[in-house]
């Protein structure tokens, strides 16, 4: 059947290269979609940099190629400007080494043999290189169709005055409902050129390829797809959320913390609130110290992400959480709660225990929550999680913004009302039947899985 659908080429095996961007919240869907092809009888080759490189040996399935990135000693990048820079670094620097790399490849595979390379949005340089080795390229995407069609209309945005100007940040785009000003990607005057370089090469990618992919689905975007495939002239694939059809490609670049399994197990259902902030997103020292005691009031039981770097200013990597956290929280939330650097978010989402999640609103904590029927509380920084928690809130009402400046007395309420009230309950409600939609995507004859066999003999055409 559809496990053998790339392997009874001529009785070969087709290929398809894979190039992630090196970022936590990149590398988890892209090798998703590895473990989605791999079922499918593709054989599947992982281009990636040495920055933030996958550990090979957790997927013995896949070919991984490094592509030296030159950039060793460069330090990590914290704010969102120095993500934007690192973008755009990291394609310049590997260029050479991938076409290189490339080309090696298709020596040793065989023209013929490989079908196309799927690569992230970011990667323009890299969408170019394939095209001249005449290699068909697809783009992932790994933010969801409403933040795509932002890009599409970044330009026509800026040139209507809402952006780069911020003065009015509470105005709706009404080009793009339900967003405000404050809900596109943005960072601020200075870095504006920037972000406009970055987003135009984004769209500059899919335009170019031979496709695009996307970790959404049906149920939660349906205008918003419709409205892509009527902007763009390439095919969209709505394949999420993609970690249903993969669920152990574990790409974790730290080491998942599994006792807080155990932990969850003895809880209460439902009783239970996850807070993370995910890879990049960081506080300042108040912040944290303003969560701490935001939470251990609320008298809610709570698993706590606090990994290495989430305090910007402190913690040394290697640093012992705990020595993070204010004074006299261990012994006020004893038996309440567990703190871990960094847990295995697909299974802590789907335990029973788990009753809410305080998130930054990145794109794969929001569809890995939402699947799993799981309310939101909201905390965006930067980059698209200001539109996706828009999007909770508004549009999906699985979930509320906590927004302005973080203060124990709010974070408490907050808590207690995702976790307590009966408007929290309402918001259960929605994220349960989002849960069901989402699984109704992703079974038989769901939008989500007609759209991987789609793309899979797509791929095999092209
Ligand atoms: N994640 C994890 N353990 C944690 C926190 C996050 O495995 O303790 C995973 C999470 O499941 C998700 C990814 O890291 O797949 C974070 O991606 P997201 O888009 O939510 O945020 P980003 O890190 O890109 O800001």
């Amino acid at each position: 059947g559809a496990a053998a659908a790339a392997a009874g080429h001529g009785g070969r095996e087709r290929h398809v290269l894979l190039f992630p961007l090196p970022y936590q919240g990149h590398i988890n869907p892209m090798l998703r979609l590895a473990g989605v092809l791999r079922a499918r009888g593709f054989a599947v080759t992982v281009f990636h940099t040495h920055f933030n490189a996958p550990d090979a040996a957790r997927h013995p399935e896949h070919r991984f190629v490094a592509v030296p990135d030159g950039m060793s000693g460069r330090p990590p990048p914290v704010s969102v400007g120095d993500v934007v820079k690192h973008i755009r670094a990291l394609n310049a620097a590997c260029e050479a080494a991938f076409r290189d790399r490339l080309a090696g490849v298709l020596a040793e595979y065989s023209r013929d043999a490989v079908a196309c390379l799927v690569a992230d949005a970011h990667l323009l340089r890299m969408v170019e290189v394939a095209r001249r080795l005449a290699v068909p390229t697809l783009v992932l995407r790994t933010g969801s169709a409403a933040c795509f069609a932002s890009f599409l209309a970044y330009p026509l945005l800026c040139e209507r005055g809402y952006l780069p100007s911020s003065s009015q940040l509470d105005m709706p785009v009404s080009e793009l409902p339900p967003y405000r000003v404050r809900d596109l990607m943005h960072i601020g005057m200075d870095g504006h050129e920037l972000m406009c370089e970055l987003l135009a090469c984004a769209v500059a990618a899919v335009k170019l390829s031979s496709g695009l992919i996307l970790n959404t689905f049906d149920a939660l975007e349906a205008h918003e797809l419709a409205k892509l495939r009527r902007d763009l002239a390439v095919p969209v694939f709505d394949i999420g959320p993609i970690h249903r059809f993969s669920p152990a490609a574990d790409g974790s670049l730290l080491h998942q913390d599994r006792s807080c399994l155990a932990w969850l197990d003895a809880q209460a259902a439902e009783s239970v609130l996850y807070v993370s902030f995910g890879s990049l997103a960081s506080m300042g020292a108040r912040e944290l110290v303003e969560t701490a005691w935001g939470i251990a009031g609320s008298g809610v039981p709570f698993l706590w992400v606090v990994r290495p770097g989430l305090v910007r200013g402190c913690a040394a990597p290697g640093e012992p959480t705990r020595l993070l956290l204010p004074e006299g929280f261990e012994a006020a939330t004893r038996r309440r709660g567990v703190v871990v650097a960094w847990a295995p978010q697909e299974e802590v989402l789907r335990h029973r225990a788990v009753g809410g999640f305080w998130t930054h609103s990145g794109w794969n904590s929001t569809t890995e929550s939402l699947a799993e029927g799981v309310p939101m509380l909201c905390r965006p920084s930067f980059g698209d999680q200001m539109g996706n928690a828009r999007y909770v809130e508004h549009v999906w009402k699985a979930g509320f913004e906590v927004g302005g400046e973080l203060e124990r007395g709010a974070v408490e309420a907050a808590i207690r009302r995702l976790m307590a009230e009966s408007d929290g309950g309402e918001m259960r409600a929605r994220a349960r039947e989002l849960k069901k939609a989402a699984a109704e995507c992703t079974g038989k004859p769901g939008s989500s899985e007609m759209a991987i066999v789609k793309m899979v003999t797509h791929m095999l055409s092209l």
